[in-house]
């Protein structure tokens, strides 16, 4: 196995230009389990580890912008405020070890349905800026899963960044284990609410062949904020109301029985985990907007 160690973003793309098939290397977290336990064995492994604008987050007006290798480490400390989602399901990543390490970059190029970055970043709204010698382009996160561990790079791209809507409103993410730590999710949710454009959005995790969005679900829930003034009068979120999201949410899944859980328990859980995220984020947006919602019920 060759090693091939850039200096710069520019010698990276130029690697892998010229060969292909090298498998590049982050945070390790993942390649490295693949390699130790001889499941791959690449020709070449491109490491990234030199580049520093891979580690390099910018926060932006409405977008923050997180470098493929930036760690979850410093999402959790330093992007609590503008990406709530992405750093509640950072800190569920594995321990402190693993998260001083493993990146976002390194989540996605894996694509694993399991990864915990994929919920938050799909119910967030985010773009995957990816870039080779032949240029750059930027793919929206819905069309970055294509399959199971399967994304939408070419040969020769590499993910330079994500970009990131800045939350404007509660986001919530969780994740179900047998124990709080050091777990692969069993299957997880994430909730975003959108009060600028009145929307929500959903991401589901291990509970599908590919991280996915509820979007019955997230039309339900539309329309039933829409119909009942419920953005403007702060009204309690009704039972009936979050039972049926819940629902929803639980049959956008299409699991798979495995080591880690049942695909019926993983429905339920889903449907569970929307339904409790659903009132503890419109709890939040109550408590938020309370003050300026005349007639808060
Ligand atoms: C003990 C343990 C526990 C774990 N627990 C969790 C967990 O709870 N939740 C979770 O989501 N993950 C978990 N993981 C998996 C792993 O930590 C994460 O997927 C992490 O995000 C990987 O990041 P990395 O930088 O280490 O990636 P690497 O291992 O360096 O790379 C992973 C994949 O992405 C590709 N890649 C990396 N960077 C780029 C880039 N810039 N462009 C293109 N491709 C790239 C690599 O070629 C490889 O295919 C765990 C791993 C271990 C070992």
């Amino acid at each position: 196995m060759d090693f091939l160690r850039p200096a710069s973003w520019e010698e990276a793309l130029a690697a892998k230009a010229e060969y292909p098939t090298a498998v590049p290397i982050a945070g390790g977290t993942d390649i490295m389990v693949e390699i130790n336990f001889d499941h791959r064995r690449p020709e070449y492994l491109l490491d990234l580890n030199r580049i520093a604008l891979l580690r390099e987050w910018e926060v932006g007006e409405e977008v923050t912008r997180v470098g493929a290798s930036v760690p979850y480490t410093h999402i959790m400390e330093n992007l609590r405020e503008t990406l709530p989602g992405l750093a509640l399901a950072s800190h569920t990543v594995a321990s402190p070890q693993i998260r001083n390490r493993g990146g976002v970059g390194g989540n996605l190029g894996c694509a694993s349905p399991a990864g915990d970055s994929h919920p938050a970043l799909l119910a967030a709204g985010a773009e995957v800026e990816v870039e080779s010698v032949r240029g750059t382009r930027m793919i929206p996160i819905d069309e970055f899963y294509t399959g199971v561990k399967r994304n939408a790079l070419a040969a020769d791209e590499l993910i330079k960044a994500v970009h990131v809507k800045n939350a404007t409103g509660p986001q919530q993410y969780s994740k179900v284990g047998t124990r709080n730590a050091m777990v692969i999710a069993v299957c997880a949710f994430g909730l975003a609410l959108h009060p600028e454009t009145r929307t929500v959005r959903t991401g589901i995790g291990s509970a599908a062949p590919t991280p996915i969005r509820a979007k019955a679900a997230e039309e339900f829930l539309n329309a039933a904020l829409e119909e009942g003034g419920f953005w403007d009068n702060g009204k309690v979120i009704t039972p009936s109301i979050a039972k049926q999201f819940g629902e929803l949410a639980s049959g956008a899944c299409n699991p798979i029985d495995d080591v880690r859980g049942t695909a019926k328990y993983r429905r339920h859980a889903v449907g569970i985990m929307a339904r409790r995220q659903l009132v503890w984020t419109w709890e939040q947006y109550r408590g938020t907007n309370g003050r300026t919602l005349e007639g808060a019920a």
